[in-house]
């Protein structure tokens, strides 16, 4: 017996879950080190519905997958963690599937900092700390962009010089793990359909849209940065270029003030000014929370219009993700006046969050997603291999 570890890291967060290996893994446990970076980071292990935590004080990521450890080990019967999965926010253009992490493939993917600064360092930060603390166990890359890999080169590209598409300014898209898994339960309730044209709304506190044919990803609304498309919890999702330009030369800002601005206080954040969380904008009877629901809705809708065109029709739209799983109200709002595309959903459905909420010709799913499953699947793989 054996057992996987898999690690989701973020700058001051580290989501883990550990599974026991076998044909299918078998999820044994999950939780959470917060705080990573601070004094008080505090890590959470969730198992047989039982929570325990611990204070840890100053910690950097080596320390926190040294805890994880140390907190799991009394629960794997001496039993060892013989593989380690982890994921990555970009593989570039070099990934298109997991890979079995060396130094060679780790220079890299360090090369690729510059396309996702505010994540791939702590991705890669959470790799050496886990080769460290698992040095026999083998390590598997999981990107977020290999599942767009086989878009073709219209939604690859930008309308820049060629030059700027040779030096891998693309459309890389993310959210791939999550795509991943939704293509693989599809093809599980519905194996005969191999041709179906889908449209995937993962809407978390980061939140993109994927047209997915015959199990490929064709377009998506997430370009070179996690920045695009959809607005977001504190994203802002498509903006005009013009108006970075305006910022810098008419508001004075620099790089970073910019970067701040478009990543941690835009999206639902900062059209409501009241929150980036969606339970708590439903809940607020303010004008600006209504209004940035408004935004939220008008530009899934846009897309989902958009999305449709690049692979020629729709058969089955998916709703996952924190909002797309548990937000009836924007499901229903998403949906409403689509009759026209075939949509059409049932209320009561709707309201209970059934697997299936259609009336209409399209089908309508809500799949919870489960990106860790698919990092474990692809550790198990590689155990095998
Ligand atoms: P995620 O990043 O996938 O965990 O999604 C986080 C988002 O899901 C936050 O905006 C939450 O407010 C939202 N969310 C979670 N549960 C609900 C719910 N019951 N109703 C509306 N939004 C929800």
């Amino acid at each position: 017996m054996s057992y996987i570890l898999t690690l989701n890291a973020g700058s001051s967060s580290l989501k883990y879950a550990v599974y026991r290996d076998g044909a299918a893994p078998e999820l044994r446990a999950v939780g959470q080190v917060d705080r990573i970076g601070s004094e008080a980071a505090h890590l959470v292990l969730k198992r047989e519905g039982e929570t325990e935590t611990r204070e840890l004080g100053a910690a950097d990521h080596a320390r926190a997958v040294e805890a994880i450890l140390d907190i799991c080990t009394p629960h794997m019967q001496g039993a060892p963690v013989a593989g380690v999965g982890h994921r990555i926010v970009h593989g570039g253009t070099l990934f298109d599937r997991p890979a079995v992490l060396n130094a060679d493939i780790l220079s890299a993917l360090h090369r690729l900092v510059p396309l996702a600064p505010l994540h791939q360092p702590h991705n890669l930060a959470a790799v050496r700390a886990a080769m460290s603390a698992f040095p026999d166990a083998v390590q598997v890359g999981c990107f977020d962009t290999a599942f767009h890999r086989s878009q073709p080169w219209v939604d690859d590209t930008f309308a820049l010089p060629r030059e700027y598409y040779d030096k891998g300014i693309r459309r890389y898209g993310f959210h791939g793990l999550s795509y991943d898994y939704i293509t693989g339960e599809l093809d599980r309730i519905d194996a005969e359909d191999h041709h179906r044209r889908t449209v995937v709304a993962h809407l978390g506190n980061g939140a993109s849209m994927c047209a997915i044919k015959g199990g490929k990803s064709v377009a998506s609304t997430m370009g070179f940065t996690a920045l695009d498309g959809l607005p977001m919890g504190t994203r802002c999702g498509q903006l005009d270029p013009g108006v970075l330009l305006y910022l810098i030369a008419q508001e004075g800002m620099g790089h970073h003030q910019i970067r701040d601005l478009l990543y941690h206080k835009c999206g639902l954040l900062g059209l409501s000014g009241i929150s980036n969380d969606m339970r708590e904008l439903e809940a607020s009877p303010r004008r600006e929370a209504k209004e940035a629901i408004d935004y939220y809705v008008f530009r899934i809708r846009r897309e989902l219009g958009g999305l449709a065109a690049a692979i020629g029709g729709l058969e089955t739209l998916v709703f996952c993700g924190g909002i797309g799983e548990n937000s009836a109200l924007v499901r229903a709002r998403v949906c409403e006046g689509m009759e026209w595309m075939g949509i059409a959903i049932d209320p009561e459905a709707n309201a209970a969050g059934a697997d299936v909420i259609s009336t209409g010709a399209v089908t309508v799913r809500v799949i919870r997603t489960d990106e860790e499953g698919v990092i474990a699947r692809a550790v198990s793989a590689a155990l095998a291999a």
